[in-house]
This record gives structure tokens, C-alpha cells and sequence, in this order.
């Protein structure tokens, strides 16, 4: 069977594997993107980084690069897809670069790149391998340190002017006086409330207004909010104790989230929207729960989709490369051709 090189370009961790045409991941290796950025400090660390990793991925498993049919990448954003570059990344240690990734990586191994935002990337995944089989209008809703999505509407995959048609996290879900502003610079946005950096942000907020009592009384008492990563985990570890002040932070998110994703719903009209992320896969009972508030938001005579957790999990973005590479989705190429 045909093979390939997957890889996912993430803030924190960058994987590279090896993928067969069926979707089968052989093997995949990994470094500190974050690591790995800080040691070159210039446009090609990146990319420097993955053709080493692609090195030891072959040689490891006695594969040739002649054996390879091409590259697929899932990448943060933002990304000029048409260049094939990630433009000033927030989500770097080193955020005012633009990291050359396609050129290079073609250049150096002799191999065709396809490269989108990583959501993008998960959604086309899910649509050859995983829950999105069998339908033709699909929206990937991530929850991991940010909100992010992929979208298919008819069979095509939405890239936009430079591939970057889907940044669902940014829509606005609070417009009141107390709105927080969220990590892009924008106002009330549903990342700033309902992702791994927002969860903390929105418990200091209640904690400090309404939710004062509850706080009080409760384990999350006293936890750095700064402390994204542990906070969330913690705080759903006490939401599943029962925890008063969890409960009502919560109760808000699941509002937050029917919010976005009637909006999702509204402009997409999917059959299904799959959750993936780290915080929807470890806690999927609990981020499923907003659905008891989608009916107050959606318009009537709108079709309520089918919502289900990914069965991709932390592998969606590899698998989405492999189809990238053996399913190169038209609308890539129209725009990369244009
Ligand atoms: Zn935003």
C-alpha cells in the first residue's frame, strides 16, 4: 500500500509519522515545537526540524524517501496557504517570523507539500477516516488551548483567501460591560470563555463578581488562573465532584458553547459537527452538555446537527494529512494554483 509523511505542526508538540492510503498510522515521532523554534531562531526552524524528524522516521523504519508518495501537514495559524508559510504565529515563543515551511521541506526532500490550518486539516481527516464518513456537509469544532474549526459544505472543503475561512473561536458570545478580551485582541469571543485559556479566565471573572460566595467554598480557591493548563484540568476534576462554583461556571460555558455553535449551525448548515481537543476528548460527557441549551439559540426550521466527540482524537490532524496527500482536496488546489 501507498505511504506518506503526516505531520502536525501544534504549539507545543510537532509529530511527524508515517501514514498508509487506508488512514493506518506505522509510526510517528515527535520534538518541542517550542524547543525547536527557540534553537534556530530563524524562518526555517520549523521546517529544519521536521525534515530531521522525517530523516529519523525513515530510517527507523527502513523506507526510502523514493517510497514516499508526499508530504501532508496540519499547521497553527495563522497561514498563507498559497506561499505555504505560517504568518507571525501568537501561539510561538518566537511570534514575529514567518516560518517558510512548504518550499523548504520540497526543496531539501524532492516531495510534493500540502499544507492547511490544523482544523482544517482534522475535519478533512474525519471526512476520509473518521466520524465525518458518509456526509457531505461537516464542521470540526476543536477545544484545546484555543477554539478552532474546519468546515465542509457540499463535498468542499472552506479555505477561503488564504486559507484561513473558519476561525469559529472568534465569534463574539458576550457583549456585556464585563466582556473579556480574548488572546487575538478581540472583545467577548467564545475562545476568550470556553478554551483552555479561557476556562481560567472566566472563573476569575464569576469569582469575582457574581459567584463570590461559591468561590469561597470551593477547592479551585486559591489556584493560580494563570496556570491555564492546570486550572482547567482541575477545574473539571472538581466539576465532576460536584463542586458548587464549578457547576455554575459551567452552566455559563454550556451556554457559551450553544452560542457558538448555533452560529456554526446558522452559517454552515452541517449534517454533523465533531468535537475534538484535548479538553473535549478527556471530558466529553461534560462539553456534550450544552446541547441542552442549542434549541434557544437555533433558528426554527434549522436543522439541529448530530453531535459527536471525534474518534480520531489526538490522531485527527495526522490522519487529515495522510488525506491530504492521497485526497488533495480541489479547493486546495484551485487556490494554490491560482
Ligand atoms: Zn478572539
Amino acid at each position: 500500500m501507498r505511504c506518506c509523511i503526516c505531520v502536525d505542526i501544534g504549539a507545543t508538540r510537532l509529530r511527524v509519522g508515517l501514514g498508509l492510503e487506508d488512514g493506518t498510522i506505522i509510526d510517528v515521532v515527535e520534538t518541542n515545537t517550542r524547543e525547536a523554534v527557540i534553537k534556530r531562531r530563524d524562518e526555517y526552524s520549523i521546517a529544519t526540524a521536521i525534515e530531521e524528524l522525517v530523516k529519523t522516521l525513515l530510517a527507523r523504519n527502513n523506507i526510502g524517501i523514493g517510497e514516499v508518495e508526499g508530504i501532508g501537514i496540519g499547521s497553527i495559524g495563522p497561514l498563507d496557504v498559497r506561499r505555504g508559510v505560517i504568518v507571525r504565529p501568537p501561539n510561538l515563543p518566537i511570534s514575529d517570523l514567518e516560518y517558510v515551511v512548504k518550499r523548504y521541506l520540497e526543496e531539501r526532500l524532492g516531495k510534493k507539500v500540502v499544507m492547511l490550518n490544523d482544523c482544517v486539516t482534522a475535519v478533512w481527516g474525519e471526512k476520509w477516516y473518521g466520524a465525518g464518513k458518509g456526509y457531505s456537509n461537516v464542521v470540526y469544532v476543536t477545544f484545546s488551548t484555543g477554539i478552532g474549526g474546519g468546515v465542509i459544505v457540499n463535498d468542499c472543503l472552506l479555505l477561503g483567501a488564504d486559507g484561513n475561512a473558519h476561525e469559529v473561536g472568534h465569534v463574539t458570545v458576550d457583549t456585556g460591560p464585563n466582556a473579556l478580551r480574548c488572546g487575538c485582541g478581540g472583545l467577548g469571543h467564545w475562545e476568550a470563555y470556553c478554551s483552555g485559556v479561557g476556562i481560567p479566565r472566566i472563573c476569575k471573572l464569576l469569582s469575582e463578581t457574581e459567584l463570590r460566595d461559591l468561590y469561597q467554598q470551593s477547592p479551585l480557591n486559591g489556584l493560580d488562573f494563570n496556570n491555564y493548563d492546570l486550572f482547567t484540568r482541575k477545574f473539571f476534576e472538581y466539576l465532576k465532584l460536584g463542586d458548587a462554583f464549578c457547576k455554575a461556571v459551567f452552566d455559563r460555558i454550556c451556554r457559551y458553547n450553544a452560542i457558538g455553535m448555533a452560529t456554526v449551525i446558522h452559517y454552515y448548515n452541517p449534517e454533523i459537527v465533531i468535537i475534538g481537543g484535548s479538553i473535549a476528548i478527556n471530558n466529553s460527557r461534560e462539553i456534550l452538555e450544552f446541547r441542552k441549551y442549542i434549541d434557544s439559540y437555533v433558528m426554527r426550521g434549522i436543522r439541529i446537527p448530530e453531535f459527536r466527540i471525534s474518534p480520531l482524537g489526538d490522531f485527527a490532524i495526522l490522519k487529515g494529512a495522510i488525506a491530504l496527500v492521497f485526497n488533495t482536496p480541489p479547493t486546495y488546489l484551485k487556490l494554490v494554483e491560482a
